[in-house]
C-alpha cells in the first residue's frame, strides 16, 4: 500500500493543485474564498461527491466534503482554511505573490505555507481515496474554511451546520514544520478605557489622572496574572500594551486614556479567569479612588487548547510517524487556529500537522517546500488507512 500511496503523491499532482490555489488572491478584507471553493470542487469533477457548500454572501464560502466510510458515523476531521493575510507592500516582495513561482524545491507567494500547502495535503488525501476506491472504516470530513485569519465565521459556521457533532478527532494542516502540534496559547484582546478628572499641570492632587491609573491598572493585573510559569510547548503566557493613547497637553492632567492589551493564555490558567482578574483590579481601583473609571472589553477571545501526549489518538499519530520513519517531535503554538474555535466545545482530540514553516506565515516572500507537502499527504493517508 505504501508504494501506491508514493505513485499517487506526486511532487508535480502537489504542485499542480498548490499553484491553482495560490494564484487565486485570497487576501483579507475580500477575502473571495468562493473562488477557491469553486476551484476545490473542480478537481473532484470525476467523481461524484457527498459536499456542502456554505455561501457566506460577498463571494465568500466554506466547503464541507464527506468522504463517506463502512461507518456512516464520523471518525477524522480535516479543517484548512483557504484565506490569507494581505500581501502588505507588494515592491517589498522579490516574488510576485500570486504567480506561484517554484525555485529549487520551494514554491513562493501569499499562502504558499498559511496555509494552501496544507490544504493542497488535504486535497490530495480526498482525491486518493477516491481515486484507489478505498472506504475507510469511518466518514471522513474535508472542511475548508473562510475568514479564519478574521472572525472565523467558516469554521463556525460548520460548526453551527452540525457537521462537527458527530466527529472525534481534529486534523488541523496549519504549518507545523512536520511536527506534531499538541497545544496551542490562547489569546486575550482587551480594550482598556479608563475617565478620570483633569486638572491643572501644576495641582495634580485636584485630578484623577487617566493616563496614570492605567499604568497602575496594568502593573497590578500583571502581578495578578502567572506569567512565571512555564508550558513545556508554549513557554509563558505573556501580557502586552499593543496601543496607548491618552491626555491632551503638557500641562493638563488628563482625564482619559485608552489602551488595548494582547493576552497571550496557557492551558493552566484560562481566558475566563484572566477576564475575572481584570476585572478584579479594576474594581479595586476604582473602589479606591472616586471619579475614576475603568472599563474592560474583551476584543478577541480564543482560549488555550491542549491534547495531552498520552491521548490515545496522539499514539496512534506517532504509530503513524513510526512507520512512516519520519521522527517523531512534539511542537506548540503561540497563535490560535480554527481548532480553538471548536475543541472547547465539542471535547475532542486535535492535532496540529502540516507542511510548511510557521515562521513563514504572514511574511513577504512566503514559501513552503514542495516535498514537505508530499510527505504530510502520506502521512494524512497513512493514518486514514489505518486508523480511520
Ligand atoms: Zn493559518
Amino acid at each position: 500500500m505504501k508504494t501506491e500511496i508514493n505513485k499517487f503523491v506526486t511532487e508535480e499532482r502537489c504542485i499542480d493543485i498548490l499553484s491553482t490555489l495560490v494564484k487565486i488572491n485570497t487576501t483579507h478584507p475580500n477575502g473571495n474564498e468562493m473562488d477557491v471553493m469553486k476551484t476545490i470542487l473542480s478537481f473532484f469533477k470525476n467523481y461524484s461527491i457527498t459536499y456542502h457548500l456554505i455561501d457566506h454572501g460577498e463571494n465568500r464560502g466554506s466547503l464541507v466534503i464527506t468522504i463517506p466510510g463502512k461507518d456512516a458515523s464520523a471518525s477524522v476531521a480535516f479543517i484548512g482554511h483557504v484565506d490569507t493575510v494581505p500581501i502588505g507592500e507588494p515592491t517589498e516582495w522579490s516574488y510576485p505573490p500570486f504567480e506561484a513561482i517554484i525555485e529549487g524545491d520551494y514554491m513562493y507567494g501569499r499562502g504558499t505555507a498559511d496555509m494552501k500547502g496544507g490544504v493542497t495535503c488535504m486535497i490530495m488525501t480526498a482525491l486518493h481515496l477516491l481515486e484507489q476506491k478505498i472506504t475507510p472504516a469511518h466518514d471522513i470530513l474535508f472542511c475548508f474554511t473562510a475568514d479564519e485569519e478574521a472572525g472565523g465565521m467558516g469554521i463556525l459556521a460548520i460548526k453551527e451546520s452540525g457537521y462537527l457533532d458527530r466527529v472525534k478527532e481534529l486534523i488541523v494542516p496549519e504549518p507545523s514544520n512536520e511536527k506534531i502540534g499538541i497545544a496551542e496559547k490562547g489569546a486575550l484582546w482587551l480594550d482598556i478605557t479608563v475617565e478620570g478628572l483633569p486638572a491643572h499641570g501644576s495641582r495634580p492632587e485636584l485630578g484623577v489622572n487617566a493616563v496614570e491609573k492605567f499604568v497602575e491598572f496594568t502593573d497590578r493585573f500583571k502581578a495578578e496574572v502567572d506569567t512565571e510559569f512555564t508550558h513545556p510547548l508554549l513557554g509563558k503566557a505573556t501580557i502586552s500594551v499593543t496601543k496607548l493613547e491618552g491626555g491632551y497637553k503638557t500641562n493638563v492632567i488628563p482625564d482619559f486614556a485608552k489602551a488595548s492589551l494582547d493576552i497571550r493564555t496557557l492551558p493552566s490558567e484560562k481566558n475566563d479567569i484572566v477576564i475575572k482578574k481584570a476585572n478584579k483590579v479594576a474594581k479595586e481601583l476604582m473602589q479606591e479612588l472616586e471619579h475614576l473609571s475603568i472599563k474592560i472589553k474583551v476584543e478577541n477571545n480564543r482560549p488555550p487548547i491542549e491534547t495531552l501526549p498520552d491521548h490515545i489518538f496522539i499514539k496512534k499519530v506517532k504509530r503513524t510517524f513510526d512507520e512512516l520513519s519520519i521522527p517523531v517531535e512534539f511542537t506548540g503554538l503561540y497563535f490560535y487556529t480554527d481548532a480553538s474555535q471548536v475543541v472547547p466545545d465539542l471535547q475532542i482530540p486535535f492535532v496540529i500537522i502540516g507542511p510548511g514553516d510557521d515562521k513563514m506565515a504572514h511574511q513577504r516572500d512566503e514559501r513552503i517546500q514542495i516535498s514537505s507537502i508530499a510527505r504530510v499527504t502520506e502521512i494524512y493517508i497513512r493514518y486514514v488507512l489505518d486508523y480511520s
